[in-house]
């Protein structure tokens, strides 16, 4: 792979306020494909509104969001959320999983919602709920999933369309250091073995501690960063 391919999310001078309140002041950033990066800071720092912006999912009020030197917020609205579905996975602190659908479903949908045809779609959905250790798992509802099971159904449903990263907002805040510590291996696992890249916000420090690159902001700034 070439600098220039790795090279997926670069953030360049980005500027948020809500109101009055500066949230992002100046911020430029690049993160690299196939790595864990980690975002930390205190809280109110502003790194869910960094991680909002850099998954299209809210505009900045300046500045520019490239995905392979691509300017992403250019596009129309319609075909920006398109493009989101088809090129990013999230993970939120809550799964956020359809209460009414079963693991395997939950994991198909976004495949549903993106335009391109998948005619092996629900093999590939076993296949990734197998490789997240879910194999016995797949027809149970979340109610009958344990808060550890639940993420990593959350986690399969990222990887189904194959997205260029996974963002993930304190993806471990809910769970207990046993599951934390299993679903920190799993993004270990698959940015190591599989190329698949993750930028995470987190209070964890020992997935800080552990990740490829780190971030920490400050009052809407970047105050330090460090490389593996
Ligand atoms: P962090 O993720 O580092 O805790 P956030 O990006 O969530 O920081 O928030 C940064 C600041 O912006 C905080 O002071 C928060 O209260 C404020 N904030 C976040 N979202 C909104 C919003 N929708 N409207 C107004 N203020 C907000």
């Amino acid at each position: 792979m070439d600098s220039e391919q790795s090279l997926m999310l670069q953030l360049l001078n980005i500027s948020k306020s809500y109101g009055d309140l500066p949230v992002l002041q100046d911020v430029s950033l690049t993160i690299e494909s196939s790595k864990v990066t980690c975002l930390i800071g205190p809280s109110g720092a502003g790194k869910s509104t960094l991680l909002h912006i850099a998954g299209t999912l809210m505009s900045a009020d300046a500045g520019t969001v490239l995905w392979d030197g691509v300017d992403v917020f250019q596009k129309k609205e319609k075909d920006i959320s398109l493009w989101r579905n088809e090129s990013i996975g999230f993970i939120f602190q809550f799964h956020h999983l359809l209460s009414e659908l079963t693991a395997l479903e939950n994991v198909m949908l976004p495949a549903y919602i993106s335009k391109k045809k998948r005619p092996h779609l629900e093999s590939e959905a076993k296949a990734i709920l197998e490789r997240v250790g879910l194999s016995q798992r797949m027809k149970h509802v979340p109610a009958q999933l344990s808060g550890g099971e639940q993420q990593r159904v959350a986690v399969a449903r990222a990887l189904i369309n194959h997205p260029k990263m996974i963002l993930a907002d304190e993806p471990s805040g809910n769970l207990d250091s046993k599951n934390a510590h299993d679903l920190h291996n799993l993004f270990f696992e698959l940015s190591e073995q599989e190329g698949q890249g993750f930028l995470v916000v987190t209070h964890n420090e020992a997935l800080a501690e552990r990740s490829h690159h780190l971030i920490e902001l400050q009052d809407g700034k970047i105050f330090q960063t460090r490389s593996k």
